[in-house]
């Protein structure tokens, strides 16, 4: 058996060839599998669970299919769908999981992460995140109409795409001593974590122990899937 973790789709009705690829996957191989994980910024952007756009309603539909199919399927929210909650789980079927949130994967344990709490070096962008994970500036944000939080994710969406182009790539990616710091205080063996868009498997020593941190891809230009089995894990692309 499979279990497969995706993460970084970043669903949007601009990028319907994106979505028919993930419903694919919803129809196909995932059928199949143990599970499906998805590790954050499944959608560019999710307004509240009250406002689903019509574009992203197939997506919901997708994942109620495979959830009835019997397919346990676990929903982290990211930095661009946190204010995925209850009512988002209760449509799809999903179980959503806390960030980060440790597994046992076949034997070894193993910890899933979006990946933005391992920026540390990106100052700014933690206090954006500070800012609107603040239970107040969410109850805010849901007591909008749709039309102002259309405006509000177009704000911050600018802000973020100017703070990405003025911002060292270095300063964005994982801070070595948060990484160590995550193994550490779980005691996994192995990291599962999108966020930076840098797939890649690494494996560092921390403590004296060899671990394992495998950065799913995104999604921008071909699907990205990770496939575990009792013999290991398989990044594609
Ligand atoms: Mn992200």
């Amino acid at each position: 058996m499979t279990t497969l973790f995706i993460s970084d789709l970043h669903l949007a009705g601009e990028r319907p060839q994106i979505i028919a690829q993930f419903l694919d996957l919803l129809r196909g191989e995932a059928r199949a599998a143990e599970a499906l994980y998805i590790l954050g910024d499944l959608f560019e952007a999710w307004l509240g669970d009250d406002a689903v756009l019509p574009d992203l309603a197939p997506v919901i539909d997708g994942l109620r299919a495979l959830s009835d199919s019997g397919v346990p399927l676990f929903v982290m929210a990211g930095n661009r769908d946190f204010l995925m909650g209850e009512g988002f789980a209760a449509m799809t079927g999903a179980r959503l999981l806390d960030d980060p949130t440790p597994i046992d994967l076949y034997g070894t344990p193993t910890l899933l992460m979006h990946g933005d709490t391992l920026c540390t070096d990106d100052l700014a962008y933690q206090q954006v995140r500070a800012q609107v994970r603040d239970p107040a500036w969410i109850a805010h944000a849901l007591s909008m109409s749709i039309e102002e939080r259309i405006e509000t994710a177009r704000r911050l969406r600018q802000q973020s795409q100017a703070h990405t182009r003025s911002t060292a790539e270095a300063i964005m990616d994982v801070n070595p001593d948060a990484v160590a710091q995550a193994f550490r205080e779980h005691g996994v063996e192995r990291l599962i974590h999108g966020h930076t868009h840098r797939p890649g498997v690494h494996h560092t020593v921390v403590d004296g122990r060899t671990v394992e941190r495998i950065v799913l891809g995104d999604w921008y230009s071909q699907a990205s899937l990770l496939r575990c089995t009792a013999e290991g894990c398989e990044l594609t692309p």
